[in-house]
């Protein structure tokens, strides 16, 4: 025992750790111990550290992954005169000059969702022929209920035998969040990384699911359980497809749009508060706020989505009305829409940020207000205490020792908490139900 403790202290003393840029020359990488020039050749952002010892030598591979990828609003999507559909994904002009004169025919493969298919299907098919597109169109069924792997699957051997060129022909989704989501995962596992292209047609997807990196389906009863960050080569996002959406899926979207108004925004919050109403009758069709709101909620969305693409950092605002929500919308399945669940999750949680004195009960009720004016469930009987201990428990088990829980700490403004007690939970359970539960949803 004492040999090998003695041992292992040699080894430490001993070892020696070098760090190594790589340079490229004449098409070969090397290594270079010693700080580079330039001109002899192409130098990468990697690094390898090789560290020896007694024992052996470890190398340390340090190689820093860049993300590019577009969002990009626009209006007449499906005119075929709108080039955005085919090259918006292209920033680079070089790189598009050379894209659109090549003389090869481009090929776009397009999963779209059955209902988005039947209203916008034509449109979409007129497009590509108009454009002399060689194209295949995959109308899928992609509800909550079938987002799983089956549907990657299909998705997978629909892609293989259609062909598409890794680099060049990104794989088109239209449709809600579950589509973006389920294509999004299918495009990262084909050939190990595919380009695609998200085209939201919900609300929700529009404001929120198309924005960032994740890509996922739901797995062994979890929600989104399986998944990767694999961010779209761009989002076109056209605010006319929701002019078909149903009152209710309007509404779903109105509370991610809350989320980032209670947490980052007051002008938005105070917007949805007037506004609200207006923008649900209109189907965010008319006027000035439906362009303003959801301008705000994207531009909020990507300063706190950009910096943690893949979500190292476990101090997320974004997960404000996240954290009882994935096991409430799965439990009850198909009651309440994504959207809805996380609202109800939100609604508790304001009452236990008054609870840990962070929110007035004027602030309180003003918020409750704006979600009942915006046709959303403040409560529901299945969120039981045992449901909310459960899910936060649940929650621990992935936080690196402590729960993290965004908190709005004023309309507008939130920061995340390390120290709600059980007792805090519990008392605002009870205040929560017993003032909201003659709320409940249908
Ligand atoms: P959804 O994809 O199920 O679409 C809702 C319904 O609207 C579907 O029945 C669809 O057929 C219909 N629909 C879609 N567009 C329509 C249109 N223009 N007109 C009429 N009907 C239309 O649901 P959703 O709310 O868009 O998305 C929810 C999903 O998004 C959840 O699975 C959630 O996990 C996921 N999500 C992902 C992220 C992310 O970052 N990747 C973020 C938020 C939510």
């Amino acid at each position: 025992m004492e040999d090998q403790h003695s041992r292992s202290l040699i080894s430490v003393n001993t070892s020696s750790n070098t760090e190594f840029n790589l340079l490229q020359v004449n098409g070969t990488w090397v290594r270079r111990s010693q700080p580079c020039q330039l001109a002899e050749g192409k130098l990468s952002a990697a690094k390898i550290y090789e560290n020896k010892s007694g024992q052996g030598i470890c190398w340390t591979v340090v190689s820093p992954i860049t993300f590019t990828y577009r969002v990009v609003q626009c209006k007449d999507l499906l005119d075929a005169r709108n080039d955005t559909m085919l090259w918006g994904h292209i920033g680079d002009r070089d790189e598009l000059e050379a894209a659109m004169w090549n003389p090869r025919p481009a090929k776009r493969f397009v999963v779209i969702d059955e209902t988005v298919n039947q209203l916008y299907g034509s449109q979409v098919a007129q497009y590509f022929e108009a454009r002399e597109i060689v194209h295949k169109i995959l109308p899928l069924p992609t509800t909550e209920e079938n987002k799983s792997m089956e549907l990657v699957t299909k998705i997978l051997g629909e892609i293989h035998g259609f062909g598409v060129d890794r680099r060049a022909e990104p794989i088109i989704a239209i449709g809600g969040g579950v589509c973006l989501d389920v294509v999004g995962l299918a495009a990262s596992l084909y050939r190990r990384r595919t380009p695609y292209i998200r085209v939201p047609t919900t609300l929700l997807s529009y404001i929120d699911a198309s924005v960032g990196a994740k890509t996922g389906v739901n797995f062994a009863g979890g929600k989104n359980k399986v998944g990767s960050y694999v961010p779209p080569a761009a989002t076109f996002l056209d605010r006319s497809f929701l002019q078909t959406l149903p009152r209710r899926q309007i509404s779903n979207g109105m509370a991610e749009m809350l989320k980032m108004a209670l947490m980052k925004h007051k002008c938005l919050f105070e917007l949805l508060e007037a506004e609200g109403r207006n923008l649900l009758d209109s189907n965010f069709q008319s006027s000035d706020s439906a362009a303003e709101s959801t301008c705000i909620a994207i531009q909020t969305m990507l300063e706190e989505l950009a910096p943690n693409l893949w979500e190292d950092d476990l101090d997320r605002l974004v997960d404000f009305g996240h954290l009882i929500s994935p096991e409430l919308e799965m439990r009850v399945l198909p009651a309440l829409l994504h959207g809805e669940a996380v609202n109800i999750d939100m609604s508790f949680m304001v009452y236990v940020a008054q609870q840990r004195g962070l929110l007035t009960a004027r602030e309180r009720s003003r918020i409750i207000q704006c979600m009942s004016g915006l046709e959303l469930p403040v409560w529901h009987q299945e969120c039981t205490l045992a449901l909310v201990k459960k899910s936060l428990d649940e929650r621990l088990k992935h936080s690196a020792g402590s729960l993290r829980m965004p908190l709005p700490t004023g309309l507008g403004r939130a920061e995340i908490f390390h120290d709600v007690t059980d007792d805090i939970l519990c008392q605002a359970y009870q205040r929560w139900t017993d003032e909201l539960s003659s709320f409940s949803h249908k």
